[in-house]
């Protein structure tokens, strides 16, 4: 379709064809009636320029009292409600009767749950674990509350829409969707092809249509009424009557300049209606009414209703106007437009692909995947203890839904987007902090519980430090170290921990003998210079986890257990030798090899990566001096971006057998620490970068790769983590038309070879040039972008990214022309998994030896992921408190398995003696 659109004047917008549209009177009176349906909504986010408990206290329990009251009275006047965070909240505070009254208002259809998820989820940045949660923590709710099931999805304010949602509805029972923030250049070509409903089809799904699923997608640019009723706006805007008083109030008519008689406007919105109607391939449309925090007042539900209703009375009674205008749900007019389409044989064409745009604030992504990281240790560890009988009597289970519903909030697509204000921001941060201690709790209690230990235990990793992820801390006194495998694949893997104990007692791990091990220096990097603690260092060695399991290890102090010392150089660092590491040695000019089976080559003078087995990846670090357009939601750089000096990098190299890695200080102002890891038996590169945009100003960083794949315009990137998608660049975009999510990969590939990255977190990425890939780490803007925000984005913080990169071979020739789509390799996917679901470290003291804990037979093959093991809430009684008067809540006896299988179709290095065979 890119191909198609010209784009000249990109912000210019176009309404040729679309919003000048006419219709044949005489014609009209031949068609069936027209179906309007006048659908009354409020949209409430659940944070944005007000936390979400803010707007519940202010606006959204009034929205939904005045509801309750209205609609109690009113049989004719109906309401879809999205958001369960807030529904949820609002129910609770209800006494008995009140709940009745709800549910009654929801089986006579003039109240309906639309979508049902906790937040309007984000769809760019969510993971599809993420967006799973989220969904399956409203409807747990309409379920267990409203003995309700939404079957219709509305998706309107988040900034690009992907078809994993699309997916996920489809799977979870929906029927139908309703979407809104499309480019209007995409929109006006839906115009001009009919194609505003249409099947929304899975790019992977070939032929079939089994995962296709109705979507409506807004004809013009906003939800609120003012662009809902038809092309023209001051019409609509003189049609929205939420803060004017009723319509048949003569004084008012006098005021307004519009229409005196009834019969004259109930012709001027029907004109609207009809011009709206020209889009569709049905005689039916829906016109939604409201807007932002609507319907908070009594004034405006009268106002609306009253208004409306004696306008269409009129309408419905003008034979010249064949239509019908009624107040429903989303339901009712899907309902009726499946009618038409069945007896009209309509055809509703397919469409795969997605829409996007793209905003970005990656300090707080990558929280958000940690969190997605603990919520499912923490879920599968409470469902394996459930399952086997062994929760405690005394366990908490508040504090596993409050997790849940931390990082379903923080879904809502000002949340993880970055769209927020900073004290907004900072009050999700803090809910995640909380989540993340409450997953600790439960992953600590289960591993005690299933493996009879008395004494503490606790995750080596902590969330002390104000503004920082949380960290790996060093071991003190515990003489054990658990780990458990939150993968349903056995792991070796190189743990490295920090010994924090005087040198000369140096403790190696029991029974290992055998295995190698060795130490590395810690590398600190304070105020741009590298140096190295004198006190401690790291211990690495080779554990092999079992799936969904535990393995302890026991530090003992021993002198006959040999272990290697790393071997550690350096460039332009002062670094005094120390009791460990001695003979350190300053780096000639020329470029070096490190890594065993594969040669990682690095540049002598940056400290950077310049080529894997002789294949050149090229990294530079480079920042676009953004123009005064560029905000929180907007990426509007003034030009191309330039490479940031390097040159008076310094750096240090650690090289051992079993792990090599570079730590590059440099970038003058950023603060910019960049790692560079080889671990023994992985077949990827690992970066880590922290930066700090603390002291520049509008300024936007990138990690840049140049390389010698031919992939000339096109690249693939993944969707929400699920599935990947090919992108094409255009030369007649501006830079940031070419700019995507990354959610975690990009690759690209020609007939010989592919360049994958993976990375941890949300992030935007492009490939500008052949050859050529990127991805943002950090944004500072010193202005607001006018998107309703009011604020710039200065609140930058340490900001860390990972990424694994890998290169891969095809053993034959591809050709991928003719895709649209395309799958990581098994290896990729490894990689992708393991960075975003490590092995968890736990210290603790064991009395004995430990036994086992998993419910796995045997590990799962390597194309089946276990998504989540999530045991279901049981129905709360909102009246029966805890001392902290918080709702009491328990899990059922029952656990939801949702499982994840990879496409087998066009892997590289096929590995087929674990893949499950296929099914029919
Ligand atoms: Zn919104």
């Amino acid at each position: 379709m890119y191909e198609e659109i010209k784009f000249v004047d990109y912000g210019q917008k176009e309404q040729a064809g679309y919003y000048g549209v006419t219709y044949d009177k005489e014609k009209i009176l031949k068609e069936p009636k027209l179906q309007v349906i006048l659908v009354n909504h409020a949209h409430c986010d659940p944070g944005w320029l007000k936390t979400y408990e803010q707007y519940y206290d202010d606006q959204v329990d009034h929205i939904l009292y005045e509801m309750k009251d209205y609609l109690s009275s009113n049989k004719e006047m109906k309401f879809v409600q999205v958001e369960i965070s807030f529904f949820e909240m609002f129910f609770r505070k209800l006494d008995a009767q009140n709940r009745e009254d709800i549910k009654l208002l929801i089986k006579n259809k003039q109240l309906e749950i639309v979508s049902g998820g906790w937040v309007m989820a984000d769809e760019a940045c969510a993971h599809y674990f993420a967006q799973i949660v989220e969904m399956f923590e409203g409807h747990e709710f309409t379920k267990n509350h409203l003995e309700f099931v939404p079957k219709n999805h509305w998706s309107i304010d988040p900034f690009g829409l992907s078809p994993t949602m699309a997916y996920l509805m489809k799977q979870a029972g929906f029927q139908n969707m309703a979407i809104q923030r499309v480019h209007y250049k995409v929109k006006q070509y839906f115009a001009q092809n009919k194609l505003f409903e249409f099947k929304w089809k899975q790019l992977f799904e070939g032929d079939s249509n089994r995962t296709s699923i109705l979507t409506h997608m807004f004809p013009y640019g906003s939800y609120t009424t003012s662009e809902t009723c038809g092309p023209a706006q001051d019409v609509c805007e003189e049609f929205d009557f939420r803060f004017k008083s009723p319509f048949y109030d003569e004084k008012y008519q006098r005021r307004n300049r519009f229409s005196p008689t009834i019969n004259e406007a109930a012709k001027r919105i029907a004109d609207q209606f009809r011009k709206k109607a020209t889009l569709m391939r049905t005689n039916n449309i829906f016109v939604p009414l409201g807007g932002d925090f609507s319907f908070e007042k009594k004034s405006e539900w009268i106002s609306v209703f009253e208004n409306y209703k004696v306008i269409y009375d009129q309408i419905n009674s003008m034979p010249e106007l064949n239509m019908e205008v009624k107040f429903g749900t989303l339901d009712d007019y899907f309902t009726i437009n499946k009618k038409s389409i069945e007896t009209e044989n309509t055809h509703i064409p397919s469409v795969s692909g997605d829409f996007f745009t793209y905003a970005d604030r990656p300090f707080y992504k990558r929280f958000d995947r940690i969190l997605q990281h603990y919520l499912r240790t923490a879920e599968i560890v409470y469902s394996i203890l459930l399952s086997t009988n062994d929760v405690p009597q005394d366990f908490d289970y508040n504090v596993m839904v409050q997790a849940r519903r931390t990082l379903s909030l923080f879904q809502h697509h000002d949340g993880i987007t970055g769209t927020s204000k900073h004290f907004v921001i900072e009050d999700f941060k803090n809910k995640m902090v909380v989540a993340i201690k409450n997953c600790y709790q439960i992953i600590e209690m289960g591993i005690k519980q299933k493996l009879n230990i008395l004494d503490g235990l606790s995750i080596m990793e902590s969330m002390s430090v104000q503004n920082a992820l949380p960290a790996s801390n060093g071991i003190v006194n515990e003489n054990n170290i658990i780990i458990f495998n939150p993968l349903t694949r056995e792991q070796d893997e190189i743990i490295c921990i920090k010994i924090n104990i005087d040198g000369a007692k140096i403790k190696s791990i029991k029974d290992l003998g055998e295995f190698e091990q060795e130490i590395h220096p810690i590398v600190i990097h304070e105020q741009d210079a590298l140096r190295i603690d004198e006190n401690a260092y790291e211990l690495c060695f080779k554990a092999n986890i079992p799936p969904l399991d535990v393995r302890s290890f026991e530090l003992v102090e021993s002198s006959y257990i040999k272990y290697d010392v790393s071997k550690v150089s350096k460039k332009n660092v002062e670094l005094r030798e120390n009791k460990f590491f001695q003979n350190i040695e300053e780096r000639p000019s020329i470029d070096f090899d490190i890594g065993n089976k594969n040669k990682i080559t690095i540049d002598s003078l940056t400290g950077y990566i310049l080529a894997i087995n002789s294949q050149k990846v090229k990294l530079s670090f480079a920042a676009y001096q953004s123009s005064y357009a560029s905000g929180a939601y907007l990426f509007m750089p003034s030009g191309k971006s330039s490479i940031l000096p390097a040159l008076k990098n310094s750096y240090i190299v650690s090289e051992g057998n079993l792990i090599q890695r570079v730590y590059v200080s440099g970038v003058d102002n950023v603060n910019l620490l960049h790692i560079i890891e080889v671990k023994e038996g992985t077949n990827y590169v690992e970066f880590e970068n922290r930066v700090d945009l603390q002291k520049v100003d509008n300024f936007e960083m990138t990690m840049q790769f140049d390389t010698d794949v031919k992939n000339k315009d096109t690249f693939y990137t993944d969707l929400n983590g699920f599935q990947i998608i090919k992108r094409k660049r255009f030369s007649k975009l501006p830079i940031q038309g070419n700019y995507y999510p990354m959610p975690s990969t990009i690759f690209i590939q020609d007939s010989n070879t592919r360049i994958t990255l993976v990375g941890s977190q949300a992030l935007g990425c492009s490939s500008l040039s052949d050859g050529g890939f990127e991805v943002m780490l950090d944004r500072r803007l010193n202005q607001d972008d006018y998107r309703g925000l009011d604020e710039a984005v200065t609140d930058n913080t340490k900001t860390q990214s990972k990424f694994r990169l890998l290169i891969e071979n095809f053993k034959t020739a591809q050709d991928d022309t003719h895709s649209v789509t395309s799958f990581l390799s098994l290896d990729a996917q490894k990689a992708n998994q393991e960075l975003h679901y490590p092995l968890i470290l736990i210290k603790g003291s064991l009395q004995k030896d430990i036994s086992t804990m998993t419910i796995l037979k045997k590990e799962l093959p390597a194309d089946l992921h276990i998504v989540t093991m999530r045991s279901l809430l049981a129905k709360e009684d909102y009246d029966d408190k805890n001392s902290k008067e918080e709702v009491k809540r328990s899990s059922k006896n029952e656990i939801a398995l949702i499982f994840h299988r990879f496409s087998t179709k066009n892997y590289l290095q096929i590995d087929t003696k674990y893949l499950l065979k296929e099914t029919s």
